[in-house]
């Protein structure tokens, strides 16, 4: 590993600003699990980490009216047994809590998950499926990403050169409504997804309001499967309905072959996993499950 030297700011100006100054030769290091692979492998070669550890106000979760504003530096273990959390978006613990081993969840953190982009990720899913969005700093202004326009290709972001996620905001869920998370993985600990699911319904009286189906590591970006979501909204539910928007989100995914699976098995995963979670989803939008 090439020698680079560590920065650590007390403020979120300071960190911006070296950022700019380094540029490419500069990267953010939050809890450094993706980042330190990366730079042993080779796969980036720069001169300068920017630590984030050292400022304040990024490493709590908050309550502002109905929204729930999660820092960057939040820990994956920290999302997985929050109650603030567990109470409005179980499914995003739930996705933390299958991470990675406990190690890596102690250092990991929720905004070095979006910001490495990697297409496997396990809380983007949920995160779209909530609506969630990014508040994003360039030490002078701020500005507000939601989740769906933050990623543009494998490990690419709209993250400007100086800028710094700082927060994550998922708004009210409102009620009648769940979210699932469902992912499929080849073994117990420490494996990325083979292919995941986050799905959202939201019921009134004996139908479907709406629903958004959110697919994981079959696409360069996590993406809204949008036809298979269009299928739910207005309908009666049913078996054959759950099937048949499991089979038009199967038909969206547009997975790679990889040392994981195979671009066939990733689409039958999705097919399996949209039924499953849309069985769950609905069962907890009318108040059964757990
Ligand atoms: C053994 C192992 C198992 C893993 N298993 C999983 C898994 O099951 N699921 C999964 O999704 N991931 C997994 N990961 C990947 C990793 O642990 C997570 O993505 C973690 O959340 C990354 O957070 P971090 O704080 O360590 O990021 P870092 O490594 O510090 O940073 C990652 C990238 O994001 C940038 N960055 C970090 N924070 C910010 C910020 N606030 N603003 C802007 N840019 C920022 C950095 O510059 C860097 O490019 C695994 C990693 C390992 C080593």
């Amino acid at each position: 590993m090439r020698d680079f030297i560590i920065h650590e700011p007390d403020n979120i100006g300071g960190a911006c600003s070296l950022l700019l100054e380094f540029g490419t030769q500069a990267r953010i290091i939050a809890g450094g699990t993706d980042l330190l692979v990366d730079l042993k492998q080779h796969n980036i070669e720069i001169s300068h980490l920017v630590s984030l550890a050292k400022i304040g106000g990024l490493k709590s979760i908050t309550t502002i009216g109905d929204e729930i504003r999660i820092g960057a530096l939040v820990s994956l273990n920290e999302v997985a047994e929050s109650l603030t959390v567990k109470k409005r978006l179980r499914a995003l613990c739930k996705a933390a809590a299958s991470m990675a081993s406990k190690q890596i969840r102690n250092q990991g953190t929720i905004g070095g998950n979006i910001a490495s982009a990697v297409p496997s990720a396990d809380l983007p899913p949920a995160l779209l499926a909530a609506g969630a969005h990014v508040i994003i700093t360039s030490g002078e202004s701020e500005r507000k990403v939601p989740m769906s326009n933050f990623f543009y290709g494998p490990r690419k972001t709209v993250l400007a050169v100086g800028e710094i996620l700082t927060q994550v905001v998922i708004p009210s869920i409102g009620k009648k409504t769940a979210i699932i998370y469902k992912k499929f993985k080849l073994r117990g600990a420490n494996a990325l997804a083979v292919a995941s699911v986050a799905t959202r319904i939201t019921v009134a009286g004996n139908l479907i309001k709406e629903g958004r189906i959110v697919l994981g590591a079959v696409a360069p970006v996590p993406m809204i499967a949008e036809l298979a979501s269009e299928m739910l909204a207005g309908q009666i539910p049913s078996h054959n309905l759950f099937f048949r928007v499991a089979e038009a989100a199967a038909a969206e995914a547009k997975p790679i072959s990889d040392i994981r699976g195979s671009r066939e098995y990733r689409k039958e995963l999705i097919q399996v996993l949209t039924k499953q979670s849309l069985d769950e989803a609905f069962k907890r939008a009318t108040g059964g499950g757990d």
